[in-house]
Protein backbone atom coordinates (compact mmCIF):
# COMPACT_ATOMS: atom_id res chain seq x y z
CA UNK A 1 0.00 0.00 0.00
CA UNK A 2 1.05 3.47 -0.91
CA UNK A 3 -0.24 6.99 0.30
CA UNK A 4 0.84 9.94 -1.77
CA UNK A 5 -0.15 13.55 -1.01
CA UNK A 6 0.44 15.60 -3.54
CA UNK A 7 0.80 19.46 -3.15
CA UNK A 8 -0.16 20.70 -6.87
CA UNK A 9 -2.16 19.59 -9.63
CA UNK A 10 0.45 18.20 -11.75
CA UNK A 11 1.57 15.84 -9.31
CA UNK A 12 -1.87 14.57 -8.77
CA UNK A 13 -3.03 14.43 -12.05
CA UNK A 14 0.62 12.87 -13.26
CA UNK A 15 0.38 10.04 -9.82
CA UNK A 16 -3.16 8.88 -11.23
CA UNK A 17 -2.57 8.58 -14.52
CA UNK A 18 0.88 6.37 -13.85
CA UNK A 19 -1.54 4.52 -11.33
CA UNK A 20 -5.24 4.70 -12.58
CA UNK A 21 -6.35 1.50 -10.21
CA UNK A 22 -5.67 4.62 -7.11
CA UNK A 23 -8.19 5.34 -4.68
CA UNK A 24 -8.38 9.16 -4.78
CA UNK A 25 -8.81 10.06 -1.19
CA UNK A 26 -10.38 14.05 -0.11
CA UNK A 27 -11.92 14.43 2.72
CA UNK A 28 -12.33 10.43 3.63
CA UNK A 29 -16.06 11.22 4.98
CA UNK A 30 -17.80 8.83 2.19
CA UNK A 31 -14.82 6.59 1.26
CA UNK A 32 -13.81 5.61 5.06
CA UNK A 33 -16.71 4.65 5.57
CA UNK A 34 -16.65 2.38 3.06
CA UNK A 35 -13.24 1.18 3.94
CA UNK A 36 -14.27 0.35 7.87
CA UNK A 37 -17.50 -1.20 6.92
CA UNK A 38 -15.14 -3.49 4.20
CA UNK A 39 -17.51 -2.38 1.16
CA UNK A 40 -14.34 -1.20 -0.67
CA UNK A 41 -10.42 -2.22 -1.04
CA UNK A 42 -8.04 0.47 -1.22
CA UNK A 43 -4.41 -0.28 -1.92
CA UNK A 44 -2.81 2.54 -3.21
CA UNK A 45 -4.34 6.33 -1.72
CA UNK A 46 -3.80 9.62 -3.40
CA UNK A 47 -4.85 12.47 -0.98
CA UNK A 48 -5.82 15.89 -2.96
CA UNK A 49 -6.88 17.84 0.17
CA UNK A 50 -3.43 19.40 0.24
CA UNK A 51 -3.46 20.51 -3.61
CA UNK A 52 -3.53 24.42 -3.64
CA UNK A 53 -5.45 24.29 -6.91
CA UNK A 54 -8.14 21.84 -6.12
CA UNK A 55 -8.69 23.90 -2.70
CA UNK A 56 -9.27 27.38 -4.77
CA UNK A 57 -12.41 28.82 -6.22
CA UNK A 58 -12.75 31.81 -8.57
CA UNK A 59 -15.57 34.09 -9.65
CA UNK A 60 -15.31 35.74 -13.16
CA UNK A 61 -17.81 38.70 -12.97
CA UNK A 62 -17.69 39.06 -16.89
CA UNK A 63 -18.98 36.02 -17.83
CA UNK A 64 -21.03 35.64 -14.21
CA UNK A 65 -19.23 32.14 -13.23
CA UNK A 66 -17.85 30.59 -10.63
CA UNK A 67 -15.37 27.49 -10.28
CA UNK A 68 -15.46 25.76 -7.73
CA UNK A 69 -12.30 23.48 -7.05
CA UNK A 70 -12.99 19.68 -5.93
CA UNK A 71 -11.41 19.68 -2.47
CA UNK A 72 -13.61 22.92 -1.45
CA UNK A 73 -15.61 21.94 1.30
CA UNK A 74 -18.72 22.28 2.33
CA UNK A 75 -18.26 24.39 5.48
CA UNK A 76 -16.37 27.06 2.68
CA UNK A 77 -19.48 26.63 0.37
CA UNK A 78 -22.37 27.09 3.10
CA UNK A 79 -21.42 30.88 4.02
CA UNK A 80 -20.41 33.76 2.09
CA UNK A 81 -19.83 34.73 -0.38
CA UNK A 82 -21.26 31.26 -2.27
CA UNK A 83 -24.36 32.19 -0.25
CA UNK A 84 -25.30 35.51 -1.88
CA UNK A 85 -23.58 33.48 -5.22
CA UNK A 86 -24.82 29.95 -5.27
CA UNK A 87 -28.08 30.14 -2.57
CA UNK A 88 -28.80 26.64 -3.39
CA UNK A 89 -26.16 25.16 -2.90
CA UNK A 90 -24.79 27.21 0.05
CA UNK A 91 -28.16 25.87 1.13
CA UNK A 92 -27.73 22.72 0.51
CA UNK A 93 -23.79 22.33 1.62
CA UNK A 94 -25.36 23.46 5.30
CA UNK A 95 -27.51 20.48 5.79
CA UNK A 96 -24.98 17.90 4.95
CA UNK A 97 -23.93 16.15 7.99
CA UNK A 98 -22.19 18.32 11.29
CA UNK A 99 -19.67 20.85 10.84
CA UNK A 100 -17.04 18.10 11.66
CA UNK A 101 -18.28 16.07 8.26
CA UNK A 102 -18.89 19.41 6.90
CA UNK A 103 -15.26 20.73 7.23
CA UNK A 104 -13.64 17.38 5.90
CA UNK A 105 -16.10 16.97 3.57
CA UNK A 106 -15.32 18.10 -0.12
CA UNK A 107 -17.92 19.22 -3.17
CA UNK A 108 -15.71 16.31 -5.20
CA UNK A 109 -15.88 13.86 -2.60
CA UNK A 110 -19.72 14.21 -3.61
CA UNK A 111 -19.44 13.98 -6.79
CA UNK A 112 -17.16 11.22 -6.72
CA UNK A 113 -19.52 9.02 -4.62
CA UNK A 114 -22.35 10.43 -7.28
CA UNK A 115 -25.47 9.49 -4.56
CA UNK A 116 -28.88 10.38 -5.65
CA UNK A 117 -29.04 11.20 -1.43
CA UNK A 118 -25.60 13.87 -2.28
CA UNK A 119 -27.03 16.98 -1.16
CA UNK A 120 -24.61 19.06 -2.96
CA UNK A 121 -26.32 17.26 -6.79
CA UNK A 122 -29.81 18.54 -7.10
CA UNK A 123 -28.50 22.38 -6.77
CA UNK A 124 -25.59 21.51 -9.22
CA UNK A 125 -27.86 19.86 -11.44
CA UNK A 126 -30.62 22.94 -11.17
CA UNK A 127 -27.54 25.51 -11.99
CA UNK A 128 -26.80 22.91 -15.12
CA UNK A 129 -22.97 22.96 -13.58
CA UNK A 130 -20.35 21.94 -15.62
CA UNK A 131 -17.43 19.17 -14.23
CA UNK A 132 -14.09 19.51 -15.04
CA UNK A 133 -11.78 16.36 -15.31
CA UNK A 134 -8.52 15.90 -16.29
CA UNK A 135 -6.31 12.80 -16.71
CA UNK A 136 -4.48 10.44 -18.92
CA UNK A 137 -6.02 11.79 -22.22
CA UNK A 138 -6.17 15.49 -20.99
CA UNK A 139 -8.79 17.83 -19.69
CA UNK A 140 -12.38 17.38 -20.45
CA UNK A 141 -15.64 18.94 -18.91
CA UNK A 142 -19.14 17.82 -19.09
CA UNK A 143 -22.28 18.89 -18.49
CA UNK A 144 -23.98 17.41 -14.77
CA UNK A 145 -26.63 15.57 -16.65
CA UNK A 146 -23.95 13.74 -18.66
CA UNK A 147 -21.51 13.30 -15.29
CA UNK A 148 -23.78 11.57 -13.44
CA UNK A 149 -24.74 8.51 -14.87
CA UNK A 150 -26.85 6.02 -12.36
CA UNK A 151 -26.33 5.42 -8.52
CA UNK A 152 -23.44 6.15 -7.50
CA UNK A 153 -21.88 6.10 -11.05
CA UNK A 154 -20.52 8.90 -12.76
CA UNK A 155 -18.67 9.25 -15.98
CA UNK A 156 -15.04 9.57 -14.40
CA UNK A 157 -12.88 7.29 -16.46
CA UNK A 158 -10.38 5.46 -14.49
CA UNK A 159 -7.13 7.85 -13.88
CA UNK A 160 -9.17 11.10 -14.04
CA UNK A 161 -9.45 13.60 -11.46
CA UNK A 162 -12.31 15.59 -10.72
CA UNK A 163 -10.75 19.00 -10.74
CA UNK A 164 -13.73 21.74 -10.35
CA UNK A 165 -17.29 22.75 -11.26
CA UNK A 166 -18.53 25.53 -12.72
CA UNK A 167 -21.82 27.61 -12.53
CA UNK A 168 -23.58 30.33 -13.12
CA UNK A 169 -23.96 33.14 -10.73
CA UNK A 170 -28.01 33.93 -11.96
CA UNK A 171 -30.17 36.78 -10.80
CA UNK A 172 -33.32 35.49 -9.08
CA UNK A 173 -34.31 33.64 -5.80
CA UNK A 174 -32.97 29.96 -5.44
CA UNK A 175 -33.08 26.93 -2.65
CA UNK A 176 -32.86 23.57 -1.47
CA UNK A 177 -34.84 21.98 1.20
CA UNK A 178 -34.67 18.21 2.08
CA UNK A 179 -36.26 15.85 4.43
CA UNK A 180 -34.90 12.68 6.15
CA UNK A 181 -35.83 11.09 9.18
CA UNK A 182 -34.44 13.53 11.42
CA UNK A 183 -33.32 17.15 11.31
CA UNK A 184 -29.45 17.13 11.27
CA UNK A 185 -27.24 14.55 10.28
CA UNK A 186 -29.46 13.05 8.26
CA UNK A 187 -29.26 11.51 4.60
CA UNK A 188 -31.95 13.13 2.24
CA UNK A 189 -34.94 10.96 1.84
CA UNK A 190 -36.04 13.73 -0.96
CA UNK A 191 -34.52 16.84 -1.83
CA UNK A 192 -35.26 19.47 -3.99
CA UNK A 193 -33.13 22.02 -5.48
CA UNK A 194 -34.87 25.34 -7.01
CA UNK A 195 -33.07 28.09 -9.10
CA UNK A 196 -34.44 30.79 -10.72
CA UNK A 197 -32.87 33.00 -14.10
CA UNK A 198 -34.88 35.94 -13.48
CA UNK A 199 -33.28 37.08 -16.93
CA UNK A 200 -34.20 34.45 -18.48
CA UNK A 201 -37.69 34.53 -17.39
CA UNK A 202 -36.85 30.62 -16.28
CA UNK A 203 -37.06 28.34 -13.59
CA UNK A 204 -35.04 24.70 -12.66
CA UNK A 205 -36.39 22.09 -10.34
CA UNK A 206 -33.72 19.15 -9.21
CA UNK A 207 -34.97 16.50 -7.12
CA UNK A 208 -32.69 14.15 -5.16
CA UNK A 209 -33.12 10.90 -3.70
CA UNK A 210 -36.40 10.15 -5.74
CA UNK A 211 -34.45 8.43 -8.90
CA UNK A 212 -31.21 6.68 -9.96
CA UNK A 213 -29.98 10.10 -10.73
CA UNK A 214 -30.93 13.91 -9.66
CA UNK A 215 -34.11 13.90 -11.62
CA UNK A 216 -35.33 17.44 -13.51
CA UNK A 217 -39.05 18.43 -13.82
CA UNK A 218 -39.48 19.96 -17.09
CA UNK A 219 -43.10 20.06 -16.62
CA UNK A 220 -43.20 21.63 -13.41
CA UNK A 221 -40.48 24.61 -14.85
CA UNK A 222 -42.39 24.66 -17.84
CA UNK A 223 -45.64 26.15 -15.35
CA UNK A 224 -43.15 28.42 -13.23
CA UNK A 225 -41.79 30.19 -16.30
CA UNK A 226 -45.06 30.55 -17.84
CA UNK A 227 -47.23 31.40 -14.43
CA UNK A 228 -44.34 33.42 -12.76
CA UNK A 229 -43.91 37.27 -12.75
CA UNK A 230 -40.43 37.23 -11.59
CA UNK A 231 -40.35 41.38 -10.77
CA UNK A 232 -43.11 41.07 -8.35
CA UNK A 233 -42.17 37.77 -7.43
CA UNK A 234 -45.80 36.37 -8.07
CA UNK A 235 -46.58 33.30 -8.89
CA UNK A 236 -50.83 32.49 -8.62
CA UNK A 237 -51.47 29.27 -5.94
CA UNK A 238 -53.05 27.68 -8.40
CA UNK A 239 -49.97 27.75 -10.65
CA UNK A 240 -48.05 26.76 -7.76
CA UNK A 241 -49.88 24.20 -6.69
CA UNK A 242 -50.21 22.59 -10.49
CA UNK A 243 -46.11 22.82 -10.38
CA UNK A 244 -45.69 21.11 -6.97
CA UNK A 245 -47.88 18.25 -8.44
CA UNK A 246 -45.87 17.99 -11.55
CA UNK A 247 -42.82 17.65 -9.61
CA UNK A 248 -44.25 14.98 -7.53
CA UNK A 249 -45.23 13.26 -10.72
CA UNK A 250 -41.92 13.79 -12.16
CA UNK A 251 -40.45 11.72 -8.76
CA UNK A 252 -39.24 8.27 -9.27
CA UNK A 253 -39.18 7.26 -5.84
CA UNK A 254 -38.21 3.42 -4.13
CA UNK A 255 -39.24 1.93 -0.93
CA UNK A 256 -35.97 1.22 0.75
CA UNK A 257 -34.78 0.97 4.68
CA UNK A 258 -34.38 5.53 4.58
CA UNK A 259 -38.32 5.43 3.47
CA UNK A 260 -41.50 4.62 1.69
CA UNK A 261 -41.81 5.85 -2.50
CA UNK A 262 -45.36 6.92 -1.58
CA UNK A 263 -43.45 9.21 1.61
CA UNK A 264 -40.58 10.49 -1.15
CA UNK A 265 -43.53 11.26 -3.59
CA UNK A 266 -45.13 13.10 -1.25
CA UNK A 267 -42.40 14.54 0.58
CA UNK A 268 -41.11 16.37 -3.57
CA UNK A 269 -44.90 17.63 -3.33
CA UNK A 270 -44.36 19.55 -0.15
CA UNK A 271 -41.03 20.20 -0.45
CA UNK A 272 -41.30 21.80 -4.26
CA UNK A 273 -44.37 23.82 -3.03
CA UNK A 274 -42.43 25.40 0.34
CA UNK A 275 -39.32 26.59 -2.05
CA UNK A 276 -42.33 28.21 -4.75
CA UNK A 277 -43.62 30.01 -1.81
CA UNK A 278 -40.51 31.19 -0.65
CA UNK A 279 -39.51 32.37 -4.28
CA UNK A 280 -42.47 33.57 -4.97
CA UNK A 281 -43.87 35.21 -2.22
CA UNK A 282 -46.64 37.00 -3.59
CA UNK A 283 -49.70 35.11 -4.66
C1 LIG B 1 -21.74 11.06 9.45
C2 LIG B 1 -21.86 11.43 8.00
C3 LIG B 1 -22.90 12.25 7.60
C4 LIG B 1 -23.03 12.59 6.26
N1 LIG B 1 -24.08 13.39 5.90
C5 LIG B 1 -24.22 13.74 4.59
C6 LIG B 1 -25.31 14.58 4.20
O1 LIG B 1 -26.13 15.03 5.00
N2 LIG B 1 -25.40 14.89 2.87
C7 LIG B 1 -24.50 14.43 1.94
O2 LIG B 1 -24.62 14.77 0.76
N3 LIG B 1 -23.47 13.64 2.30
C8 LIG B 1 -23.32 13.28 3.59
N4 LIG B 1 -22.29 12.46 3.96
C9 LIG B 1 -21.40 11.96 2.90
C10 LIG B 1 -20.14 12.81 2.64
O3 LIG B 1 -19.83 13.63 3.75
C11 LIG B 1 -20.28 13.71 1.39
O4 LIG B 1 -20.65 12.95 0.26
C12 LIG B 1 -18.97 14.45 1.10
O5 LIG B 1 -19.21 15.46 0.15
C13 LIG B 1 -17.87 13.53 0.58
O6 LIG B 1 -16.70 14.30 0.37
P1 LIG B 1 -15.25 13.77 0.82
O7 LIG B 1 -14.30 14.84 0.46
O8 LIG B 1 -15.25 13.34 2.23
O9 LIG B 1 -15.12 12.52 -0.16
P2 LIG B 1 -14.20 11.22 0.01
O10 LIG B 1 -14.81 10.32 1.01
O11 LIG B 1 -12.77 11.59 0.18
O12 LIG B 1 -14.39 10.61 -1.46
C14 LIG B 1 -15.65 10.18 -1.91
C15 LIG B 1 -15.49 9.50 -3.28
O13 LIG B 1 -15.13 10.47 -4.26
C16 LIG B 1 -13.85 10.16 -4.83
N5 LIG B 1 -13.18 11.44 -4.98
C17 LIG B 1 -13.02 12.41 -4.06
N6 LIG B 1 -12.43 13.49 -4.58
C18 LIG B 1 -12.19 13.20 -5.89
C19 LIG B 1 -11.60 13.91 -6.97
N7 LIG B 1 -11.13 15.16 -6.84
N8 LIG B 1 -11.51 13.29 -8.17
C20 LIG B 1 -11.98 12.03 -8.33
N9 LIG B 1 -12.57 11.32 -7.35
C21 LIG B 1 -12.68 11.90 -6.14
C22 LIG B 1 -13.20 9.21 -3.84
O14 LIG B 1 -12.28 8.35 -4.48
C23 LIG B 1 -14.40 8.46 -3.32
O15 LIG B 1 -14.80 7.46 -4.23
C24 LIG B 1 -22.12 12.11 5.28
C25 LIG B 1 -21.04 11.28 5.71
C26 LIG B 1 -20.91 10.95 7.03
C27 LIG B 1 -19.77 10.08 7.47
Amino acid sequence: MSVLVPTSLDAARDALSANPSATVLAGGTDLMVEVNERRREVVDVIAVDRVAELRAWSHDPVSRTLTIGAAVTWSEIEDAPFLAWVPSLAQAARTVGSPQIRHAGTIGGNLGTCSPAGDGLPPLSALEAVVHLTGPGGERSLPFAEFMTGPKRNARAAGELITAVTVPVLRGPQGYAKVGVRNAMVIATAGVALVCDADAGGVRLALGSVGPVILRCPEAEAIVAAEADFAAGRLAEPALRAAAEAARAAARPIDDHRSTAAYRRHAVGVLTARLLRRAFPHD
